[in-house]
């Protein structure tokens, strides 16, 4: 092995157990900083160790790929705004699934150039599943980009017979996948590895359009999984350890994201991962929900905060539209002081990406101990007095618990109905995310404090002062 080939293979292993770490540093909010740091050494290092350890020559042309795609994706991730990063990931998924498609092609076109002639089977099973998963990966992430972003909607495309449909395209691709393998070399191959790409596309198309509304979340940490291991695919092709281990790692640590959000939603795993297999859709036998709404006022919340011990705050996915955070913070130093209980729930699917809001919160400086999960706080929430639901709407639903033909039917949510009185917060009587009605705006202990976010919240900071 030349010298430079054991430099890199060297830096590869300190880069795969930087990735560790930094997995290890993203699980707490006090060391996520540290985490993306040891991530970001961890690439640096894997790239220079693969441009100059692994590559001879060629640099010019490599430079014009490498630098125009630095500056994009520097300036990409300076100008998105927090709510909408969800998008950016989906984005950024189907990038690696399309890299796993185009490796595993170019891969079959230059046969024999990575392994030897006995590990061709193993070889050509490499090529198709890198293809296979990475073609799913790349339609899925585009669809669920699309569907985040709103330009395609967010319901459930709940086609007859959509799991004998997903069956019949994962064994007519099994089928085409024995053609491959068992075809003459090169280009034999070749007409049934681009028949499967193409029912690979379609069927991550189809399994990410019959999952919808709330469950969103999960089909992103899912896609998030799927693209690990397509870049683990990736990686086999190239014969790449370093990409192996970090597919492995994206692969693992997005599926058992995926695991917990699925827990945290009352969703089964299998189902999501099948494409909603089992979810029943349910919006169809959904409650139309009429009643009254009784309006507040900013002086009459400041005049409830100012009678109540005990608060909790519920943010939601319209704190982060409004950038309210640093204002709210200053609204719980002010009742801290005076001596109150102040405390935030965190719905898991709260906004629009895993810890959102526990990201938005931390940068307004919030103190870690006062912000509790869903699970930690829900029982406590019949002794509150008074509870702000800021910008939140599905993650406070009643109807997920009773209405059985809600499209949110049996996700648990923050049972803010319970408190003395309930202050929700938002523009108008818009639906959340999922499109389903609130019937806690009509509740008898519910007031709607309607306009921004941020204005209110800073109209309640200034009248707390007074
Ligand atoms: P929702 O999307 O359910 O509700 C947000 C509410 O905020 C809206 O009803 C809107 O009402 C209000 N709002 C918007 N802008 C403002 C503003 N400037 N000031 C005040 N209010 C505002 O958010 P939740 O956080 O309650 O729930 C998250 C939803 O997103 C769930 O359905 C979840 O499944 C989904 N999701 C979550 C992801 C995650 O990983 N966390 C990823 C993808 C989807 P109005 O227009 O009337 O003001």
């Amino acid at each position: 092995m030349s010298l430079g080939r054991s430099m890199a293979t060297v830096a590869y292993l300190i880069a795969a157990v930087l990735f560790i770490f930094s997995l290890g540093g993203l699980s707490h909010q006090e060391s996520a900083r540290r985490g993306n740091v040891f991530g970001m050494i961890g690439m640096f290092l894997a790239i220079v160790a693969t441009v100059f350890g692994y590559v001879s020559g060629g640099y010019p042309t490599m430079l014009l790929a490498i630098v125009p795609a630095m500056v994009i994706g520097a300036v990409l991730a300076a100008r998105v705004p927090m709510t909408g990063m969800p998008e950016l990931v989906a984005m950024l998924h189907s990038f690696v699934g399309i890299a796993a498609v185009l490796v595993g092609i170019s891969s079959y076109i230059t046969p024999g150039i990575h392994v030897d002639p006995d590990q061709q089977l193993v070889h050509l099973i490499e090529i198709f599943v890198g293809v296979f998963i990475g073609a799913v990966t790349f339609t899925g992430s585009i669809l669920a980009f699309l569907k985040l972003r709103g330009s395609v909607s967010g319901k459930p495309l709940t086609l007859p017979g959509r799991h004998l449909l997903n069956l019949a395209a994962i064994i007519v691709c099994v089928l085409l996948g024995i053609w491959f393998c068992t075809a003459d070399h090169y280009p034999g191959g070749m007409l049934p590895l681009l028949i499967m790409t193409l029912i690979a596309c379609l069927l991550g198309v189809h399994m990410v359009a019959a999952i919808g509304g709330a469950d969103m979340p999960v089909v992103v940490s899912m896609l998030n999984s799927y693209s690990g291991w397509a870049a683990a695919a990736a990686g086999f092709m190239l014969q790449n350890h370093l990409l192996i281990v970090t597919g492995a790692l994206v692969g693992s640590s997005g599926a058992i994201l995926s695991y917990i959000m699925c827990a945290a939603m009352n969703r089964s795993f299998i189902s999501v991962i099948l494409g909603g297999f089992g979810t029943g859709g349910g919006s169809s036998a959904s409650a139309a929900v009429e009643g009254t709404v009784t309006e507040f006022s900013v002086a009459d919340t400041v005049d409830l905060l100012r009678e109540s011990n005990s608060v909790v705050i519920v943010p939601g996915y319209g704190m982060a539209v409004a950038q309210a955070q640093h204002s709210l913070a200053d609204v719980v130093s002010l009742l801290r002081a005076e001596g109150k209980q102040v405390r935030f729930a965190i719905h898991p699917v709260a906004g629009r990406l895993p810890g959102h809001m526990n990201v938005l919160l931390a940068e307004a400086n919030v103190p870690y101990d006062i912000v509790l999960e869903m699970d930690e706080i829900n029982d406590d929430l019949p002794d509150t007095d008074a509870i702000l639901v800021i910008g939140a709407n599905d993650i406070v639903n009643p109807a997920a618990l009773e209405d059985p033909g809600s499209p949110i039917a049996g996700m648990p949510v923050i049972e803010v109905w319970r408190a003395g009185t309930v202050v929700v917060m938002k523009r108008g009587m818009a639906t959340g995310y999922a499109g389903v009605d609130n019937p806690l705006f009509y509740k008898d202990n519910t007031r709607m404090l309607f306009g921004d976010a941020k204005t209110n919240v800073d109209a309640i900071r200034q009248g707390l002062q007074g």
